[in-house]
């Protein structure tokens, strides 16, 4: 019998396929990444055992907790939370890629992390493109000065924009968002930054992965459609602490 994790990874499969194809896209131009926060380790491991290898977590806790559990091939992880400064040398102990860099201040002292390491990492900016105050973000007008500043940091791989986007019931509303990153993405590829390859869009989630592949998703970040609801809101993993 089938699990319920395998029917909704099912589901989610097939929902990210049928949204390719009515956008005329290639299924494999976007990667689905497990929102794994609060599901415990054993859980995320059925699905990796289904096929699945990305995952994201939002705090630098569960990422050191989980991640030492995971079997062969290990996942690729992405960090996709708000991150302190004080956390940057746990969470590059785990993190292949953090997406949510969202000012100056964080990538260079992430940056003197890592050239004291002496290595690299892949790093997406999340742009906050609902202008929501309780929304990380850098705001979409300042992202092209962000970019500018931290391609000059030698040891952090700009890979691509990531944004959450409005949650909205009108689906117009959350579109303009995904429009919006899309829009700063060849506005900043157009510049040809040395260094810079932002080939990626981080975008979407359980209610609203299929408008965010039709205006250009790379990557759709799935939590609650597969391990189901969590008991905190998700205010909880977005703010400080
Ligand atoms: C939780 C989370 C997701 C997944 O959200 P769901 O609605 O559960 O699919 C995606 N991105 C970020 C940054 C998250 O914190």
């Amino acid at each position: 019998m089938k699990s319920t994790l395998q029917e909704n990874l099912t589901q989610i499969n097939n929902r990210i396929r049928e949204a390719c194809q009515r956008a005329s896209r290639n299924r494999n131009e976007v990667r689905l990444l497990l929102a794994t926060k609060t599901v415990e380790a054993e859980r995320v491991q059925q699905v990796l055992d289904l096929g699945e290898s990305l995952i994201g977590e939002n705090k630098v806790q569960e990422l050191k907790e989980k991640c030492s559990l995971y079997k062969n091939p290990t996942p690729e992880v992405h960090f996709i939370g708000h991150l302190q400064s004080n956390k940057i040398k746990e969470v590059i102990k785990w993190a292949n890629c953090i997406e949510s860099i969202d000012r100056l201040s964080l990538a260079e002292k992430l940056n003197n992390r890592l050239e004291f390491e002496q290595r690299k990492i892949d790093i997406f900016i999340q742009v906050n493109t609902s202008y929501e105050e309780s929304k990380f973000g850098v705001a979409p007008e300042k992202a092209i000065d962000l970019i500018r500043s931290v391609s000059a940091l030698k040891n952090l791989n700009i890979k691509g924009l990531m944004t959450i986007g409005l949650f909205s019931a009108e689906p117009e509303k959350v579109r303009k968002c995904f429009q919006l990153l899309k829009k700063i993405q060849v506005e900043a590829k157009a510049l040809q930054i040395p260094g810079v390859a932002l080939d990626e869009l981080s975008m979407g989630m359980s209610g609203d992965l299929e408008i965010a592949i039709e205006e250009g998703a790379t990557i759709v970040r799935v939590g609650t459609a597969i391990f189901g609801k969590r008991i905190h809101p998700d205010s909880y993993y977005w703010n400080e602490a």
